[in-house]
């Protein structure tokens, strides 16, 4: 079955002036549509609903939200508050759960935003204001009961956030492999990999190569949530990691080609990316894309 791709023109919301490149979402999607990708294949998600946000998110926190009120809980975000940012945030968590869905129906879909994996149940953090991953496999799990998730962040930050949330649920496991010396402060993810500051693509694919097909065979999820950040990049202004983007997009077939080899449904979103140069990140991004698509048709 082809690769679902999941995009919303609300993803971008005016945030000023800042080090997130939210623009990075409709170039991704432009660039995917000029190489003939996504035509036919493209599905636009619905906002993810209050009953979806409160079976991560605490009831006080969610009010915030969608209120867009300023209060200690939302303001331990790094980013602005408004309607219009939230609505963003809503759409992108409304599309890693379609993602989740399709890649359960079809074996494979992106969701072309998404991978806050910092926010946790009470309070915002770093750029993330819903754990859109969370929330999209508890909504998997209300569905489908007894579905095991694993989630693979292979964003240059740790899964802080979804580490937490999942710490005491046995149904989904969680793994991270990211930068040591960096923010945010680390929980405990039943599986992390702390890398050195200039780890380069070598010795970071033999770690996941090693990870990734022990997570499968040992843990046996019945789905795949990949957060394919792609701010590992040797030129990324928040890290020190060393990865090329070659090393990225072998990162990527790797991931995606072991979860096809198993017959693993996958899901992926986009994760972080902080290039000096924007093009860099979103090639990365259109990357992942394409790998999927090597990898699943
Ligand atoms: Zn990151």
């Amino acid at each position: 079955m082809p690769v679902v791709f999941v995009y919303s023109g609300g993803y971008y919301a005016d945030i000023g002036d800042h080090i997130f490149p939210i623009r990075k979402y409709r170039t991704v999607y432009q660039e995917l549509r000029r190489r003939g990708i996504v035509g036919g294949k493209l599905i636009e998600p619905e906002p993810a609903s209050r009953d979806e946000l409160l079976l991560v998110h605490e009831p006080a926190y969610v009010e915030d939200l969608l209120r867009a009120r300023l209060t200690p809980r939302t303001a331990s975000a790094e980013l602005p508050i408004s309607n219009e940012i939230i609505g963003a945030f809503l759409l992108a968590t409304g599309g890693t759960i379609r993602a989740c869905e399709e890649a359960m129906k079809n074996g494979c879909a992106v969701n072309l935003a998404g991978g806050f994996h910092h926010a946790f149940p009470d309070h915002a953090e770093g750029f993330c204001y819903v754990n859109d991953m969370a929330v999209a496999i508890r909504t998997v799990q209300r569905q489908r009961k007894g579905v095991k998730a694993a989630i693979i962040d292979c964003d240059l930050h740790q899964g802080n956030g979804t580490a937490f949330i999942f710490k005491d649920d046995e149904s989904v496991y969680t793994f991270s492999i990211h930068q040591r010396d960096l923010y945010p402060l680390k929980e405990d993810s039943n599986w992390d990999i702390h890398l050195k500051n200039g780890v380069t693509d070598e010795e970071y694919l033999t770690h996941l190569g090693k990870a990734v097909p022990a997570i499968l065979e040992r843990f046996k999820p019945d789905l795949v949530l990949y957060q394919a950040g792609a701010d590992p990049y040797e030129n990324d202004q928040l890290g020190d990691l060393r990865l090329t983007i070659d090393g990225l997009k072998g990162r990527d077939q790797l991931v995606f080609g072991e979860c096809q080899k198993r017959g693993v449904p996958v899901a992926a979103c986009l994760g972080g990316g902080y290039a000096w140069n924007t093009d860099d990140t979103v090639t990365i991004h259109v990357n992942t894309c394409l790998a999927a698509i090597e990898c699943f048709g």
